[in-house]
């Protein structure tokens, strides 16, 4: 399985009132008194136990009620298919393979077999995933068995330790990675690969599909690939997460947990530390435009990613300007909803949002359904609703109703707060510890969110289209449903 998109589980926090913990400062967001302070850095959930080990290693451990009686598990490596040289591409996804046939504990598909004795999904692709930037490994276990979960935390330091890479190995699995490259190669998959390639080229990632190049698969050597691991499986690359109903199966509750990772993982380091390959922003000045023909598409779609570096979300001020960004882009999609509502719109729909193709890069992306023949008349005209937007800003009321939408969406969220799966959790603490996105928890949000947004005034918010230049570092994306339109549009 490949992503790469920005996973967690984002504002999908949610819970009941807290029962016993209204003495923090920030769990009752009716009392919360949150002062602002722009330089504060953005706390790391209260509920989770998180540190660093001896050895660089990270980890999380916090305690959540669903599923009953079990655990979510997961060891995140950043190390990624960027990461790659040229005579290694695909190789981090190899590695991931490896780790399922054997390990110097685990003898041939000995992990397999013990996935399957605890009913988990089981092998490469269903139990970890490869990206551009991290390697995830996961792993669901029932706790209220004894031993059990310290088996399991076995499993991931097996991995993040001692993956076998024998020449047999490499030779068995070779096979397997040729035969999901050769079935990855659909129609689709090729058209959202060209696209991204064109997005990112200039940069690193254009390069680095996590799939790698079949040359090199089929041609790597059994030592390149030991070299790859050894490289890059470095405790401080690494993160161990646990999420899971401990408190009610585990004598010593979530403790005892983080107690089991110190003892497993703070090993010395099996190799040398090694920097990670400088990955450039893919600036460019003229605007780049691909077109596709999808045949099952009936409308055309327009899409536009204006480039910039990855901002960073580690501060409260940080917090801020994503929440004004949220702001510009709901209050703007809000207008464009009501004008493809008009009869004689020119188009079906369309909406701005922020994406994240990378972890590096940060795109304003603009979307747009349109008839096919229509693309430019309908891209002339959101971009029109663009500049009107920053030359006579927004009503009161467009703000009013965004605030609204955010407020109420977060404190939804917060009183679902507790039937929220430890899968949603760790997501975000993945994200966290690889792009260092914020896992504040959705109490401390709210409090925040609650103090920030009365002070953000309409001229702020609309101001946050001053910063993007839809003619600059921009990528334009056309899909119309029938060849013959395409011959007409460039002819
Ligand atoms: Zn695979």
């Amino acid at each position: 399985r490949f992503t790469n998109s920005r996973g967690g589980a984002g504002n999908t926090l949610g819970g009941g009132w807290p029962s016993t913990e209204m003495s923090s400062p920030y769990t009752s967001p009716e009392k919360a008194r949150l002062s602002i302070d722009d330089s504060l850095p953005l706390p790391l959930d209260e509920k989770c136990i998180h540190g660093t080990l001896s050895n660089g290693l990270t980890y999380y451990v916090q305690n959540n009620l669903k599923p009953e009686a079990r655990a979510e598990l997961r060891l995140v490596v950043k190390v990624g298919s960027v990461h790659e040289e040229d005579h290694e591409c695909g190789l981090a996804h190899m590695v991931e393979h490896l780790a399922f046939r054997g390990t110097k504990e685990y003898d041939t598909f000995e992990v397999i077999r013990f996935l399957e004795a605890i009913g988990a999904r089981f092998g490469a692709c269903q139990n970890a995933y490869t990206s551009f930037d991290e390697t995830v490994y996961f792993l669901q276990v029932p706790i209220d068995r004894e031993g059990l979960l310290e088996k399991a935390l076995t499993v991931l330091r097996e991995w993040a330790y001692h993956v076998r890479c024998t020449d047999q190995d490499v030779e068995a699995e070779r096979g397997i990675v040729l035969e999901e490259w050769r079935q990855g190669r659909t129609a689709s998959a090729r058209a959202d690969e060209d696209f991204f390639t064109t997005l990112m080229e200039g940069s690193r990632y254009a390069k680095r599909l996590p799939i790698g190049k079949l040359e090199v698969i089929r041609n790597c050597s059994p030592e390149t690939v030991r070299g790859f691991y050894q490289k890059y499986y470095h405790p401080k690359r690494m993160a161990v997460v646990a999420v899971g109903d401990f408190d009610r199966c585990c004598p010593g509750g979530a403790r005892e947990v983080a107690g089991h990772v110190a003892r497993l993982f703070d090993v010395d380091p099996p190799g040398a530390w090694v920097e990670a390959p400088e990955v450039a922003f893919p600036a460019h000045l003229a605007p780049r435009l691909s077109i596709f023909t999808d045949k099952e598409a009936t409308n055309a779609s327009v899409v536009v990613d204006c480039k910039r570096a990855r901002q960073p979300v580690e501060t409260q001020g940080d917090y801020r300007r994503t929440i004004l960004e949220h702001l510009y882009h709901e209050a703007l999609s809000t207008r464009l909803y009501k004008i493809a509502v008009t009869p004689g719109a020119p188009f079906f729909s369309a909406s701005t949002c922020i994406s994240f193709p990378t972890s590096t890069v940060e795109t304003a992306a603009l979307s747009i359904s349109v008839e096919a023949g229509g693309e430019l008349q309908a891209l002339a005209s959101v971009l029109n609703e663009v500049e009107r937007v920053s030359k006579h800003g927004f009503e009161e009321a467009e703000v009013r109703i965004a605030k609204a939408n955010l407020l109420s969406d977060l404190e939804a969220d917060h009183i679902e707060r507790e039937q929220l799966d430890s899968e949603g959790f760790c997501s975000e603490f993945v994200e966290n510890f690889v792009r260092r996105e914020p896992a504040m928890g959705v109490a401390y949000e709210v409090a925040l969110c609650r103090a920030l947004l009365p002070e953000l005034t309409c001229a702020q918010i609309a101001a946050v289209g001053n910063d993007y230049r839809w003619d600059l570092n921009c990528v334009v994306k056309i899909t119309r449903p029938r060849v013959s339109w395409v011959k007409r549009l460039i002819g």
